[in-house]
């Protein structure tokens, strides 16, 4: 059980490592060790029939396994330095770029051909934003879809098999350093030695990434938590914008208290679903290339950032206490018509039945004025208000909210300028990291420490 070099996490981050590992030298001993299950054994037990709610499985299938957290995502390989991380502040604007392109190359060749790639370049939506206190942010997007973004990650597995080790359903518990150097990381059946390490755990490695540089003395920095709902409406109210962008990134500035509320993660004709984060059930949505299997709906979350300075650190609690808040009202996620919302009054049952919105999620009809703080849900609705004059419709009665959508941000570890942290030779990349929050960065951070590898 001796490698040359051993990856923690086979989400993007990981696939990507191992990829251009095996591609710049074959010769390497490679080994990837994955709490979850290969690509064609993670199943969701959520069928909307006999099981209609999370059931808190031991490993969530829709988080972990071959393809980590965005297996199952829509696939939205976002190509700029304007959202999605931080690493260009590493390795630079130019090589950060370079290196989402180059994976696109990847995505394409491997099933992704026929997929589009959007831009927001020259878009004359900028200029209509800009005039309704709204910035279209700058991004190309490769959409690649749930449907082929599960082709090109079981082409990928396909080429990484033969060449690297993979050890499936094997969370790695502890990583210790041997006295004669490199690193045995400890999992509960044995362990396994490795020259260099690359730890890629993403989001749902969260807790461990914190617990391992607690034993390893390894510096973190706080990190923000992104806080809000998504919206679902009627695709033909954004379909403008989404035909000719697909996904808009579009940041808002309040006037009440001079917040940025913004869109994320935007599904034309999609389906809004139910995330687990650590036991915690939030909201998040996807989308298919699949004409069979778009809807008549649209969905985007609005998010607040909240940063915390002392004495307070943890905001991911912080957004983890509003989650359970909704989770304890609800049993889950809450959908509430706006209508409602601006009403004051609960969601119930027959007002969702009636609603000309028909829902894609089964969620609990409620109130998320009891759930989210004043000044998140102020900032929601002037938003709301603002796209409504973008998207006319946005603002209609009928509009489903659901809450709560958090993403969570790991605290951000000290690196330097390759990734590698107070221990030589071992590096930490993708979401777990802290560094990236996307597909295009966490698979770019990967190609990035395989390169410095093989270099030496
Ligand atoms: C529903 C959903 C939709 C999304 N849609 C998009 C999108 O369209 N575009 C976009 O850019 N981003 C999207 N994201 C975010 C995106 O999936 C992540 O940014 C990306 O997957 C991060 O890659 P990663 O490799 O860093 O981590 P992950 O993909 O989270 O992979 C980490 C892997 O490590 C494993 N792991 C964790 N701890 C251990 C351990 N101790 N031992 C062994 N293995 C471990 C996990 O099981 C997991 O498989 C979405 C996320 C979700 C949940």
């Amino acid at each position: 059980m001796k490698y040359d070099v051993i990856i923690i996490g086979a989400g993007p981050g990981g696939i990507f490592s191992a990829f251009e590992l095996m591609k710049l030298k074959p010769e390497l001993k490679l080994a990837v060790f994955e709490a979850g299950s290969p690509l064609k054994n993670r199943h969701c037990p959520i069928d909307g029939k006999k099981i209609k709610s999370c059931i808190n499985c031991k490993s969530c299938a829709i988080m972990n396994g071959f393809g980590g957290a965005g297996a199952f995502s829509d696939g939205k390989y976002n190509i700029t330095n304007d959202f999605g991380g931080t690493l260009h502040e590493y390795i630079g604007k130019e090589q950060a770029l370079e290196l989402m392109r180059y994976v696109d190359e990847i995505n394409v060749s491997h099933g992704g051909e026929n997929t589009h790639l959007y831009t927001t370049a020259g878009s004359s939506f900028k200029k209509l934003c800009m005039q309704n206190r709204l910035k279209l942010l700058d991004a190309s997007v490769r959409h690649l879809g749930t449907d082929i973004n599960y082709i090109v990650l079981e082409q990928l597995y396909d080429r990484l098999k033969d060449q690297v080790d993979f050890y499936f359903r094997t969370p790695v518990r502890h990583i210790e350093v041997p006295a004669g150097g490199g690193y045995r990381i400890i999992y509960d059946e044995g362990n396994a030695e490795c020259d260099e390490c690359i730890v890629s755990v993403g989001r749902s490695g969260s807790k461990w990434m914190e617990n391992i540089c607690k034993e390893m003395d390894i510096p973190t920095m706080s990190n923000r938590v992104d806080i809000g709902v998504r919206v679902e409406l009627p695709s033909v109210i954004f379909s403008h914008l989404t035909d000719e962008l697909y996904e808009s990134k579009i940041v808002y500035r309040t006037k009440k208290f001079e917040d940025s509320v913004r869109t994320f993660c935007m599904n034309p004709n999609g389906i809004v679903v139910n995330e687990n984060t650590n036991g915690i059930v939030t909201v998040n949505g996807h989308s298919f290339e699949d004409p069979d299997k778009k809807t008549e709906n649209t969905n985007f979350a609005l998010l607040v950032s909240k940063h915390f300075s002392e004495p307070f650190k943890d905001s991911n609690e912080y957004g983890e206490s509003i989650a359970r808040l909704s989770n304890m009202l609800g049993g889950g996620v809450i959908v509430q018509r706006f209508g409602d919302l601006e009403r004051g009054r609960r969601s119930n049952p027959t007002r969702i039945a009636e609603c000309t919105v028909r829902p894609t999620l089964a969620a609990t009809p409620g109130d998320l004025s009891l759930v989210l703080p004043k000044r998140i849900l102020d900032g929601i609705i002037e938003m709301i208000y603002a796209l409504d004059k973008i998207a006319p419709g946005t603002a209609n009665d009928d509009t489903l909210l659901y809450g709560v959508e958090v993403k969570f941000y790991n605290m951000e570890v000290k690196l330097d300028e390759n990734l590698m942290s107070n221990y030589p030779g071992l590096y930490i990349i993708g979401d777990g990291s802290g560094v990236t929050h996307s597909l295009s960065h966490a698979s770019a951070s990967g190609v990035y420490v395989a390169r410095q590898i093989a270099k030496e």
